[in-house]
Protein backbone atom coordinates (compact mmCIF):
# COMPACT_ATOMS: atom_id res chain seq x y z
CA UNK A 1 0.00 0.00 0.00
CA UNK A 2 0.93 3.52 -0.32
CA UNK A 3 1.25 6.53 1.50
CA UNK A 4 -2.15 8.07 -0.37
CA UNK A 5 -4.76 9.47 1.53
CA UNK A 6 -7.73 6.81 0.18
CA UNK A 7 -5.08 3.73 0.95
CA UNK A 8 -4.71 5.44 4.51
CA UNK A 9 -8.55 5.59 4.95
CA UNK A 10 -9.02 2.29 4.85
CA UNK A 11 -6.21 0.53 6.19
CA UNK A 12 -5.91 -1.24 9.52
CA UNK A 13 -4.69 0.36 12.75
CA UNK A 14 -1.89 -1.51 12.87
CA UNK A 15 -0.98 -0.66 8.94
CA UNK A 16 -1.24 3.10 9.96
CA UNK A 17 0.32 3.02 13.02
CA UNK A 18 3.18 0.99 11.13
CA UNK A 19 3.44 4.03 8.61
CA UNK A 20 3.53 6.40 10.99
CA UNK A 21 6.05 4.84 13.09
CA UNK A 22 8.60 4.11 9.64
CA UNK A 23 8.00 8.08 8.70
CA UNK A 24 6.12 6.83 5.45
CA UNK A 25 2.98 9.25 6.25
CA UNK A 26 3.07 11.42 9.26
CA UNK A 27 0.50 11.00 11.84
CA UNK A 28 -0.65 15.15 10.53
CA UNK A 29 -1.58 13.52 7.22
CA UNK A 30 -3.59 10.24 8.42
CA UNK A 31 -5.49 12.90 10.29
CA UNK A 32 -6.15 15.03 7.78
CA UNK A 33 -6.97 11.90 4.92
CA UNK A 34 -9.54 11.36 7.57
CA UNK A 35 -10.98 14.72 7.92
CA UNK A 36 -11.37 15.37 4.24
CA UNK A 37 -13.11 11.45 4.40
CA UNK A 38 -15.52 13.07 6.74
CA UNK A 39 -15.80 15.95 4.72
CA UNK A 40 -16.80 13.71 1.96
CA UNK A 41 -19.09 11.20 3.58
CA UNK A 42 -20.48 12.09 6.92
CA UNK A 43 -23.38 14.07 5.00
CA UNK A 44 -24.48 10.83 4.04
CA UNK A 45 -23.64 8.88 7.05
CA UNK A 46 -24.30 11.40 9.78
CA UNK A 47 -21.85 9.25 12.15
CA UNK A 48 -20.31 12.10 14.19
CA UNK A 49 -21.92 14.94 16.37
CA UNK A 50 -19.04 16.83 16.74
CA UNK A 51 -16.20 16.87 14.73
CA UNK A 52 -13.12 18.38 16.37
CA UNK A 53 -10.71 19.08 13.69
CA UNK A 54 -7.93 21.44 15.93
CA UNK A 55 -7.72 19.09 18.59
CA UNK A 56 -7.44 15.85 16.00
CA UNK A 57 -4.53 18.05 13.91
CA UNK A 58 -3.04 18.72 17.63
CA UNK A 59 -2.69 15.29 18.88
CA UNK A 60 -1.43 14.41 15.46
CA UNK A 61 0.89 17.02 15.34
CA UNK A 62 2.45 16.16 19.15
CA UNK A 63 3.04 12.36 17.76
CA UNK A 64 4.85 13.92 14.83
CA UNK A 65 6.50 15.44 17.18
CA UNK A 66 7.46 13.06 19.49
CA UNK A 67 8.88 10.57 16.80
CA UNK A 68 10.82 13.75 15.22
CA UNK A 69 12.14 13.73 18.79
CA UNK A 70 13.29 10.57 18.65
CA UNK A 71 11.13 9.17 20.99
CA UNK A 72 9.42 5.35 21.13
CA UNK A 73 5.48 5.72 19.95
CA UNK A 74 2.95 3.40 21.33
CA UNK A 75 1.54 0.69 19.19
CA UNK A 76 -1.49 2.85 18.13
CA UNK A 77 0.30 6.59 18.16
CA UNK A 78 -1.03 8.56 15.55
CA UNK A 79 -4.50 6.87 14.91
CA UNK A 80 -7.22 8.62 14.79
CA UNK A 81 -10.99 7.35 16.89
CA UNK A 82 -14.31 7.98 16.80
CA UNK A 83 -15.36 8.05 20.48
CA UNK A 84 -19.32 7.60 21.32
CA UNK A 85 -20.53 10.87 22.92
CA UNK A 86 -21.51 9.21 26.00
CA UNK A 87 -17.67 9.70 26.90
CA UNK A 88 -16.75 13.13 28.76
CA UNK A 89 -14.16 15.16 26.94
CA UNK A 90 -12.65 17.90 28.49
CA UNK A 91 -13.60 21.10 26.69
CA UNK A 92 -15.73 19.06 23.79
CA UNK A 93 -19.31 19.13 23.54
CA UNK A 94 -21.15 15.85 25.46
CA UNK A 95 -24.55 15.06 25.09
CA UNK A 96 -24.57 11.27 25.01
CA UNK A 97 -27.15 11.85 22.03
CA UNK A 98 -29.21 13.84 24.22
CA UNK A 99 -30.96 17.36 23.48
CA UNK A 100 -31.02 17.96 27.29
CA UNK A 101 -27.23 18.11 27.23
CA UNK A 102 -26.95 20.31 23.93
CA UNK A 103 -24.32 22.24 24.29
CA UNK A 104 -22.75 21.24 27.50
CA UNK A 105 -18.48 21.26 27.74
CA UNK A 106 -17.83 18.55 30.84
CA UNK A 107 -14.61 20.16 32.63
CA UNK A 108 -13.13 16.96 33.16
CA UNK A 109 -12.02 13.58 30.44
CA UNK A 110 -13.57 10.45 31.49
CA UNK A 111 -10.46 7.61 32.13
CA UNK A 112 -10.85 6.05 28.90
CA UNK A 113 -10.31 9.27 27.27
CA UNK A 114 -7.37 10.39 29.61
CA UNK A 115 -5.71 6.63 28.41
CA UNK A 116 -7.07 7.06 24.51
CA UNK A 117 -5.17 10.69 24.71
CA UNK A 118 -1.88 8.89 26.48
CA UNK A 119 -1.76 6.10 24.05
CA UNK A 120 -1.19 9.06 21.19
CA UNK A 121 -4.48 7.86 19.68
CA UNK A 122 -6.02 11.01 17.71
CA UNK A 123 -9.86 11.44 18.83
CA UNK A 124 -11.72 12.84 15.45
CA UNK A 125 -15.09 14.22 17.25
CA UNK A 126 -17.51 12.65 19.14
CA UNK A 127 -20.14 9.95 17.30
CA UNK A 128 -24.24 9.85 17.02
CA UNK A 129 -25.83 7.30 19.67
CA UNK A 130 -29.28 6.48 20.79
CA UNK A 131 -30.16 8.97 23.51
CA UNK A 132 -28.41 8.37 26.81
CA UNK A 133 -27.43 4.55 25.39
CA UNK A 134 -31.24 3.58 25.15
CA UNK A 135 -32.13 2.07 21.43
CA UNK A 136 -30.58 -0.24 19.06
CA UNK A 137 -30.81 1.47 15.53
CA UNK A 138 -28.95 5.42 16.77
CA UNK A 139 -33.09 6.17 15.46
CA UNK A 140 -33.36 7.53 19.29
CA UNK A 141 -30.66 10.05 18.99
CA UNK A 142 -32.00 13.47 19.70
CA UNK A 143 -30.23 14.46 16.49
CA UNK A 144 -31.21 12.23 13.86
CA UNK A 145 -30.33 8.49 12.77
CA UNK A 146 -26.79 7.40 11.52
CA UNK A 147 -26.69 5.60 8.31
CA UNK A 148 -25.51 1.98 7.47
CA UNK A 149 -22.52 2.37 5.02
CA UNK A 150 -23.11 -1.20 3.65
CA UNK A 151 -26.68 0.42 2.95
CA UNK A 152 -27.42 3.99 3.66
CA UNK A 153 -31.47 2.83 3.99
CA UNK A 154 -30.51 0.88 6.56
CA UNK A 155 -29.73 0.94 10.54
CA UNK A 156 -26.35 1.12 11.67
CA UNK A 157 -26.83 -0.58 14.81
CA UNK A 158 -27.53 0.97 18.46
CA UNK A 159 -26.91 2.18 20.31
CA UNK A 160 -22.73 2.99 19.45
CA UNK A 161 -24.56 3.09 15.98
CA UNK A 162 -22.25 6.19 15.27
CA UNK A 163 -19.06 4.75 16.01
CA UNK A 164 -19.93 1.50 14.18
CA UNK A 165 -20.94 3.49 10.89
CA UNK A 166 -17.98 5.90 11.14
CA UNK A 167 -15.63 2.81 11.66
CA UNK A 168 -17.46 0.48 9.00
CA UNK A 169 -17.36 3.91 6.59
CA UNK A 170 -13.89 4.08 6.67
CA UNK A 171 -14.02 7.51 8.63
CA UNK A 172 -11.96 6.33 11.11
CA UNK A 173 -10.17 2.63 12.02
CA UNK A 174 -11.05 2.71 15.33
CA UNK A 175 -13.74 3.33 18.14
CA UNK A 176 -15.07 3.47 21.16
CA UNK A 177 -18.38 2.28 22.30
CA UNK A 178 -20.32 1.50 25.31
CA UNK A 179 -22.91 -1.75 26.00
CA UNK A 180 -25.09 -2.24 28.27
CA UNK A 181 -27.31 -4.70 26.89
CA UNK A 182 -25.41 -5.55 23.45
CA UNK A 183 -24.57 -1.90 22.16
CA UNK A 184 -21.02 -2.58 20.89
CA UNK A 185 -21.82 -6.27 19.76
CA UNK A 186 -25.09 -5.40 17.69
CA UNK A 187 -23.73 -2.47 16.40
CA UNK A 188 -20.53 -4.30 14.92
CA UNK A 189 -22.32 -7.37 13.85
CA UNK A 190 -24.98 -5.44 11.84
CA UNK A 191 -21.83 -3.10 9.96
CA UNK A 192 -19.04 -5.91 9.57
CA UNK A 193 -17.04 -5.16 12.38
CA UNK A 194 -15.48 -6.56 15.68
CA UNK A 195 -16.89 -5.75 18.65
CA UNK A 196 -15.67 -6.49 22.07
CA UNK A 197 -17.86 -6.03 25.38
CA UNK A 198 -15.54 -6.49 28.26
CA UNK A 199 -15.54 -8.33 31.39
CA UNK A 200 -18.04 -5.91 33.98
CA UNK A 201 -14.99 -3.79 35.83
CA UNK A 202 -12.57 -4.55 32.69
CA UNK A 203 -12.50 -0.46 31.38
CA UNK A 204 -13.01 2.13 33.42
CA UNK A 205 -16.34 3.83 33.81
CA UNK A 206 -15.16 6.90 35.09
CA UNK A 207 -16.59 9.85 32.85
CA UNK A 208 -19.30 7.32 31.26
CA UNK A 209 -22.46 9.31 31.34
CA UNK A 210 -24.50 6.76 33.21
CA UNK A 211 -27.08 4.38 32.15
CA UNK A 212 -27.33 1.34 33.89
CA UNK A 213 -24.49 1.25 36.36
CA UNK A 214 -24.63 -2.41 36.88
CA UNK A 215 -24.47 -3.25 33.55
CA UNK A 216 -22.71 -0.27 31.68
CA UNK A 217 -19.41 -1.22 30.18
CA UNK A 218 -17.28 0.53 27.57
CA UNK A 219 -15.41 -1.29 25.17
CA UNK A 220 -13.18 -0.93 21.53
CA UNK A 221 -14.69 -1.31 17.60
CA UNK A 222 -12.12 -2.08 14.75
CA UNK A 223 -12.39 -3.34 11.33
CA UNK A 224 -9.84 -6.45 12.20
CA UNK A 225 -9.34 -8.81 15.59
CA UNK A 226 -6.27 -7.69 16.59
CA UNK A 227 -6.96 -3.59 16.51
CA UNK A 228 -9.73 -4.16 18.60
CA UNK A 229 -7.42 -6.11 20.84
CA UNK A 230 -4.92 -3.21 20.55
CA UNK A 231 -7.41 -0.56 21.54
CA UNK A 232 -8.84 -2.92 24.28
CA UNK A 233 -5.19 -3.16 25.83
CA UNK A 234 -5.04 0.98 25.64
CA UNK A 235 -8.00 1.74 27.52
CA UNK A 236 -8.42 -1.44 30.12
CA UNK A 237 -7.12 -1.84 33.45
CA UNK A 238 -7.80 -0.94 36.69
CA UNK A 239 -8.98 2.59 37.60
CA UNK A 240 -8.83 3.89 41.13
CA UNK A 241 -11.41 6.41 40.16
CA UNK A 242 -13.91 3.78 39.52
CA UNK A 243 -15.32 1.80 42.60
CA UNK A 244 -16.10 -0.79 40.49
CA UNK A 245 -12.99 -1.73 38.35
CA UNK A 246 -11.35 -5.13 39.02
CA UNK A 247 -7.84 -4.41 40.25
CA UNK A 248 -6.28 -7.25 38.31
CA UNK A 249 -3.92 -7.40 35.87
CA UNK A 250 -5.26 -6.73 32.02
CA UNK A 251 -6.22 -10.23 30.31
CA UNK A 252 -3.50 -10.58 27.76
CA UNK A 253 -6.12 -9.92 24.75
CA UNK A 254 -2.97 -8.71 22.47
CA UNK A 255 -1.19 -12.27 22.64
CA UNK A 256 -4.72 -13.93 22.01
CA UNK A 257 -5.44 -11.95 18.57
CA UNK A 258 -2.26 -12.47 17.83
CA UNK A 259 -1.99 -16.32 18.88
CA UNK A 260 -5.62 -16.98 17.51
CA UNK A 261 -4.55 -15.76 13.83
CA UNK A 262 -2.52 -18.82 13.79
CA UNK A 263 -5.77 -20.73 13.78
CA UNK A 264 -5.04 -23.75 15.49
CA UNK A 265 -8.14 -24.52 18.06
CA UNK A 266 -7.31 -28.25 18.80
CA UNK A 267 -8.42 -29.07 22.54
CA UNK A 268 -10.65 -26.22 22.50
CA UNK A 269 -14.35 -27.04 23.81
CA UNK A 270 -16.69 -24.36 22.13
CA UNK A 271 -20.36 -24.61 23.83
CA UNK A 272 -23.63 -23.92 20.90
CA UNK A 273 -26.09 -22.32 22.95
CA UNK A 274 -28.93 -23.68 22.12
CA UNK A 275 -31.68 -21.36 23.55
CA UNK A 276 -29.83 -18.52 21.06
CA UNK A 277 -31.12 -19.60 17.95
CA UNK A 278 -30.75 -23.65 18.54
CA UNK A 279 -33.25 -26.27 17.58
CA UNK A 280 -36.69 -25.20 18.88
CA UNK A 281 -35.71 -21.81 19.64
CA UNK A 282 -35.43 -20.57 16.13
CA UNK A 283 -38.40 -17.65 15.97
CA UNK A 284 -37.21 -14.49 15.52
CA UNK A 285 -34.04 -15.50 13.90
CA UNK A 286 -33.81 -14.60 10.11
CA UNK A 287 -32.37 -18.37 8.38
CA UNK A 288 -29.28 -16.36 6.96
CA UNK A 289 -28.29 -15.56 9.89
CA UNK A 290 -28.24 -18.48 11.50
CA UNK A 291 -27.12 -20.57 8.05
CA UNK A 292 -23.95 -17.84 8.53
CA UNK A 293 -23.23 -18.66 11.86
CA UNK A 294 -23.40 -22.61 11.65
CA UNK A 295 -20.66 -22.07 8.89
CA UNK A 296 -18.63 -20.28 11.31
CA UNK A 297 -19.07 -22.85 13.78
CA UNK A 298 -18.00 -25.83 10.86
CA UNK A 299 -15.04 -23.55 10.51
CA UNK A 300 -14.14 -23.80 14.11
CA UNK A 301 -14.36 -27.55 14.22
CA UNK A 302 -12.27 -27.41 11.50
CA UNK A 303 -9.55 -25.98 13.32
CA UNK A 304 -9.30 -28.67 15.78
CA UNK A 305 -12.66 -27.16 18.21
CA UNK A 306 -14.65 -29.73 19.93
CA UNK A 307 -17.89 -28.81 19.23
CA UNK A 308 -20.82 -29.46 22.28
CA UNK A 309 -24.37 -27.91 23.22
CA UNK A 310 -24.88 -26.36 25.98
CA UNK A 311 -28.84 -25.34 27.20
CA UNK A 312 -29.01 -22.58 29.02
CA UNK A 313 -32.52 -22.39 30.30
CA UNK A 314 -32.98 -18.97 31.70
CA UNK A 315 -31.68 -16.88 28.95
CA UNK A 316 -35.52 -16.79 27.54
CA UNK A 317 -35.80 -14.67 30.49
CA UNK A 318 -32.90 -12.02 30.16
CA UNK A 319 -34.83 -9.76 27.75
CA UNK A 320 -37.95 -9.23 30.61
CA UNK A 321 -35.10 -9.21 33.38
CA UNK A 322 -32.88 -6.30 31.52
CA UNK A 323 -35.91 -4.13 30.65
CA UNK A 324 -36.91 -3.82 34.07
CA UNK A 325 -33.55 -3.52 35.73
CA UNK A 326 -31.77 -0.89 33.01
CA UNK A 327 -34.91 1.04 33.23
CA UNK A 328 -35.05 1.53 36.75
CA UNK A 329 -31.33 2.16 37.26
CA UNK A 330 -32.17 4.94 34.13
CA UNK A 331 -34.40 6.42 35.92
CA UNK A 332 -32.46 6.91 39.30
CA UNK A 333 -29.04 8.08 37.07
CA UNK A 334 -31.51 10.64 34.82
CA UNK A 335 -32.10 12.46 37.81
CA UNK A 336 -29.36 14.88 37.96
CA UNK A 337 -30.93 16.19 34.33
CA UNK A 338 -32.69 18.66 36.76
CA UNK A 339 -32.27 21.78 34.63
CA UNK A 340 -29.58 23.74 36.60
CA UNK A 341 -27.04 21.44 36.69
CA UNK A 342 -26.46 20.80 33.43
CA UNK A 343 -27.17 21.83 29.57
CA UNK A 344 -30.64 22.50 28.49
CA UNK A 345 -32.90 25.02 31.06
CA UNK A 346 -36.81 25.76 29.43
CA UNK A 347 -38.79 28.12 31.05
CA UNK A 348 -36.60 29.89 33.87
CA UNK A 349 -38.65 33.13 33.36
CA UNK A 350 -37.89 34.33 37.19
CA UNK A 351 -41.45 33.80 37.83
CA UNK A 352 -41.43 30.10 37.13
CA UNK A 353 -40.57 27.88 40.23
CA UNK A 354 -38.02 25.16 40.50
CA UNK A 355 -40.58 22.46 39.80
CA UNK A 356 -42.08 23.84 36.86
CA UNK A 357 -38.49 24.93 35.12
CA UNK A 358 -37.60 21.30 35.86
CA UNK A 359 -40.35 19.58 34.71
CA UNK A 360 -40.51 21.88 31.38
CA UNK A 361 -36.72 21.04 30.66
CA UNK A 362 -37.28 17.38 31.03
CA UNK A 363 -40.16 17.41 28.62
CA UNK A 364 -38.58 19.26 26.34
CA UNK A 365 -35.00 17.66 26.17
CA UNK A 366 -35.83 14.01 26.71
CA UNK A 367 -37.14 12.02 23.90
CA UNK A 368 -39.83 9.60 24.07
CA UNK A 369 -37.65 6.42 24.69
CA UNK A 370 -35.87 7.91 27.26
CA UNK A 371 -39.10 8.95 28.87
CA UNK A 372 -40.62 5.47 28.34
CA UNK A 373 -38.13 4.19 30.33
CA UNK A 374 -37.91 6.76 33.48
CA UNK A 375 -41.83 5.44 33.70
CA UNK A 376 -40.98 2.36 33.73
CA UNK A 377 -37.85 2.43 35.77
CA UNK A 378 -39.77 4.63 38.41
CA UNK A 379 -42.90 2.08 38.34
CA UNK A 380 -40.46 -0.72 39.04
CA UNK A 381 -38.66 0.78 42.04
CA UNK A 382 -41.46 2.28 43.54
CA UNK A 383 -42.56 0.90 46.85
CA UNK A 384 -45.05 -2.14 46.86
CA UNK A 385 -43.54 -3.18 43.42
CA UNK A 386 -40.19 -2.99 44.08
CA UNK A 387 -40.05 -6.76 45.15
CA UNK A 388 -42.24 -7.86 42.17
CA UNK A 389 -40.39 -6.25 39.89
CA UNK A 390 -36.40 -5.03 40.33
CA UNK A 391 -36.23 -7.62 43.05
CA UNK A 392 -37.58 -10.09 41.00
CA UNK A 393 -35.48 -9.57 38.37
CA UNK A 394 -32.07 -9.66 40.23
CA UNK A 395 -32.88 -12.95 40.59
CA UNK A 396 -33.27 -14.06 37.39
CA UNK A 397 -29.80 -12.32 36.76
CA UNK A 398 -28.49 -14.61 39.67
CA UNK A 399 -30.16 -17.68 37.44
CA UNK A 400 -28.51 -16.23 34.46
CA UNK A 401 -24.79 -16.17 35.79
CA UNK A 402 -25.54 -19.65 37.08
CA UNK A 403 -26.59 -20.98 33.58
CA UNK A 404 -23.28 -19.47 32.37
CA UNK A 405 -21.21 -20.84 35.44
CA UNK A 406 -22.50 -24.50 34.45
CA UNK A 407 -22.10 -24.01 30.49
CA UNK A 408 -18.78 -23.01 31.29
CA UNK A 409 -18.19 -26.66 33.14
CA UNK A 410 -18.65 -28.09 29.97
CA UNK A 411 -17.30 -25.70 27.35
CA UNK A 412 -13.92 -22.96 27.30
CA UNK A 413 -15.93 -20.41 25.48
CA UNK A 414 -20.26 -19.97 24.42
CA UNK A 415 -21.03 -19.20 20.62
CA UNK A 416 -24.18 -17.48 19.32
CA UNK A 417 -25.72 -15.05 16.56
CA UNK A 418 -25.28 -11.92 17.67
CA UNK A 419 -28.41 -10.51 16.89
CA UNK A 420 -31.08 -12.28 15.34
CA UNK A 421 -31.05 -10.44 11.95
CA UNK A 422 -29.10 -8.31 9.52
CA UNK A 423 -29.40 -4.50 9.75
CA UNK A 424 -33.10 -3.75 9.19
CA UNK A 425 -34.46 -0.62 7.24
CA UNK A 426 -34.74 2.68 8.87
CA UNK A 427 -38.52 3.48 10.51
CA UNK A 428 -39.32 -0.06 10.45
CA UNK A 429 -39.04 -0.64 14.28
CA UNK A 430 -39.40 2.67 15.57
CA UNK A 431 -43.26 2.28 16.17
CA UNK A 432 -42.85 -0.80 18.21
CA UNK A 433 -40.46 -0.31 20.98
CA UNK A 434 -40.67 -4.37 21.76
CA UNK A 435 -39.59 -5.51 18.60
CA UNK A 436 -36.71 -2.73 18.87
CA UNK A 437 -35.66 -4.34 22.14
CA UNK A 438 -35.72 -7.92 19.98
CA UNK A 439 -32.59 -7.00 18.93
CA UNK A 440 -30.80 -7.74 21.63
CA UNK A 441 -31.95 -11.01 22.65
CA UNK A 442 -28.25 -12.81 21.97
CA UNK A 443 -26.56 -10.23 24.14
CA UNK A 444 -28.42 -9.72 26.85
CA UNK A 445 -27.40 -12.65 28.86
CA UNK A 446 -23.40 -11.86 28.72
CA UNK A 447 -24.88 -8.31 29.97
CA UNK A 448 -26.55 -9.03 32.70
CA UNK A 449 -23.60 -11.85 34.25
CA UNK A 450 -20.92 -9.39 33.35
CA UNK A 451 -18.90 -11.50 31.37
CA UNK A 452 -17.00 -11.02 28.29
CA UNK A 453 -17.96 -11.57 24.88
CA UNK A 454 -17.30 -10.64 21.10
CA UNK A 455 -18.66 -9.99 17.67
CA UNK A 456 -17.26 -11.05 14.88
CA UNK A 457 -18.27 -11.13 11.08
CA UNK A 458 -19.25 -14.71 10.15
CA UNK A 459 -19.75 -13.53 6.66
CA UNK A 460 -22.69 -11.82 4.65
CA UNK A 461 -26.74 -12.68 4.36
CA UNK A 462 -28.40 -11.48 0.97
CA UNK A 463 -25.05 -8.83 1.21
CA UNK A 464 -25.30 -7.81 4.38
CA UNK A 465 -23.04 -8.88 7.37
CA UNK A 466 -23.53 -11.30 10.10
CA UNK A 467 -21.99 -11.39 13.31
CA UNK A 468 -20.85 -14.88 15.77
CA UNK A 469 -20.99 -13.55 19.42
CA UNK A 470 -17.75 -15.25 20.96
CA UNK A 471 -18.75 -15.60 25.40
CA UNK A 472 -16.08 -16.17 27.77
CA UNK A 473 -15.89 -16.41 31.56
CA UNK A 474 -15.45 -13.29 33.50
CA UNK A 475 -12.22 -12.14 32.80
CA UNK A 476 -11.36 -14.26 30.09
CA UNK A 477 -12.02 -11.90 27.60
CA UNK A 478 -8.78 -12.95 26.10
CA UNK A 479 -10.56 -16.58 24.64
CA UNK A 480 -12.79 -14.05 22.96
CA UNK A 481 -10.21 -12.77 21.24
CA UNK A 482 -8.38 -15.88 20.41
CA UNK A 483 -11.49 -17.49 18.83
CA UNK A 484 -12.29 -14.19 17.07
CA UNK A 485 -8.91 -14.02 15.31
CA UNK A 486 -9.52 -17.73 14.61
CA UNK A 487 -12.68 -16.98 12.71
CA UNK A 488 -11.13 -14.10 11.18
CA UNK A 489 -8.17 -15.55 9.57
CA UNK A 490 -9.93 -18.99 8.34
CA UNK A 491 -13.29 -16.89 6.90
CA UNK A 492 -10.73 -14.05 6.05
CA UNK A 493 -13.41 -11.52 6.15
CA UNK A 494 -11.10 -9.21 6.09
CA UNK A 495 -10.02 -9.41 2.03
CA UNK A 496 -14.00 -10.15 1.02
CA UNK A 497 -14.98 -6.64 2.73
CA UNK A 498 -16.09 -4.57 0.20
CA UNK A 499 -15.93 -1.25 2.57
CA UNK A 500 -11.94 -1.98 2.06
CA UNK A 501 -12.02 -1.73 -1.71
CA UNK A 502 -14.25 0.84 -3.06
CA UNK A 503 -15.91 3.99 -1.01
CA UNK A 504 -18.84 2.34 0.03
CA UNK A 505 -21.30 5.03 0.38
CA UNK A 506 -23.13 5.57 -2.46
N1 LIG B 1 -30.62 -1.98 23.02
C1 LIG B 1 -30.47 -2.02 24.44
C2 LIG B 1 -31.27 -0.93 25.08
O1 LIG B 1 -31.92 -0.25 24.39
C3 LIG B 1 -29.02 -1.98 24.81
C4 LIG B 1 -28.47 -0.61 24.81
C5 LIG B 1 -27.04 -0.55 25.28
O2 LIG B 1 -26.36 -1.57 25.36
N2 LIG B 1 -26.61 0.65 25.61
O3 LIG B 1 -31.26 -0.74 26.26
Amino acid sequence: MTGSSASVTSASAVEIAALIDTGEVSAVDVTQAHLDRIDSEDGALHTFLQVDTDGALAAAQAVDDRRAAGKKLGPLAGVPLALKDVVVTKGLETTSGSRILAGWIPPYDATITTRIKAAGIVILGKTNMDEFAMGSSTENSGFGPSHNPWDLDRIPGGSSGGSSAAVAGCLAPLGIGTDTGGSIRQPAAVTGLVGHKPTYGGVSRYGLIAFSSSLDQAGPLGRTVLDTALLHEAIGGHDPADSTSIPVPMPPVVAAARAGAGGDLSGLRIGVVRELGGQGFTDGYEPGVLSSVTEAIDVLAGLGAEIVEVSCPHFGYALAAYYLIAPSEASSNLARFDAMRYGLRVGDDGVRGLDEVMALTRQAGFGAEVKRRIMIGTYALSSGYYEAYYGQAQKVRTLISRDFAAAFQSADVLVSPSTPTVAFPLGARTDDPLAMYAADLCTLPASLAGTPAISVPSGLSDGLPVGLQIMAPALADDRCYRVAAAVESALDSRRGHPLLQEVPVR
